[in-house]
């Protein structure tokens, strides 16, 4: 059994409240679509199994815990962005201070998700996790996996 951790964002509003609650402060962002008024893009890890950040990381500074979370080792980190590079949802990046900023899950129990009373988040057990990125998706794939489409 894994967990999937869904975003919804065509019921986000825009709160904050997941972004607050954040105890790393930049696991989660929520971004204004320009285009799209009263909409907004909810950026944070999806845990992938298989995950292109995992695979790429030639420091192995990332790794796919017991739990499905997939965390980043900040001593292994040369914050070379190979795993920016790849990641399609833009949920691995560096930080104004040279750290890469990286969503870990809360250990299994993501306060982001607590937070969030519209259920723009959730966070599901499942049978097996979907092989999300097998391939790099395509624009319309990806708007389509995040409700914009
Ligand atoms: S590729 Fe991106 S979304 Fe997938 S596990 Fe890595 S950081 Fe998270
Ligand atoms: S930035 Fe860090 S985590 Fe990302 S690929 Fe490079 S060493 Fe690995």
């Amino acid at each position: 059994m894994e967990y999937l951790l869904h975003v919804l964002t065509e019921k986000c509003t825009g709160c904050m409240d997941c972004v607050e609650a954040c105890p790393i402060g930049d696991g989660i962002r929520v971004i204004p679509l320009p285009a799209l008024p009263e909409r907004w893009d909810i950026v944070v890890c999806r845990h992938c199994n298989p995950a292109p950040c995992v695979e790429v990381c030639e420091f192995r500074a990332l790794s796919i815990s017991e739990n499905g979370a997939v965390t980043l080792n900040q001593e292994l980190c040369t914050s070379c962005k190979a795993c920016t590079a790849v990641c399609p949802f833009g949920a691995v990046f560096l930080r104004l201070d040279g750290t890469m900023a990286k969503c870990d899950l809360c250990s299994g129990s993501p306060r982001c998700v607590a937070a969030c009373e519209e259920g723009a988040l959730v966070y599901e057990r499942v049978e097996r996790k979907r092989a999300l990125m097998r391939e790099k998706p395509s624009v319309v794939e990806l708007l389509e996996f995040k409700g914009l489409r």
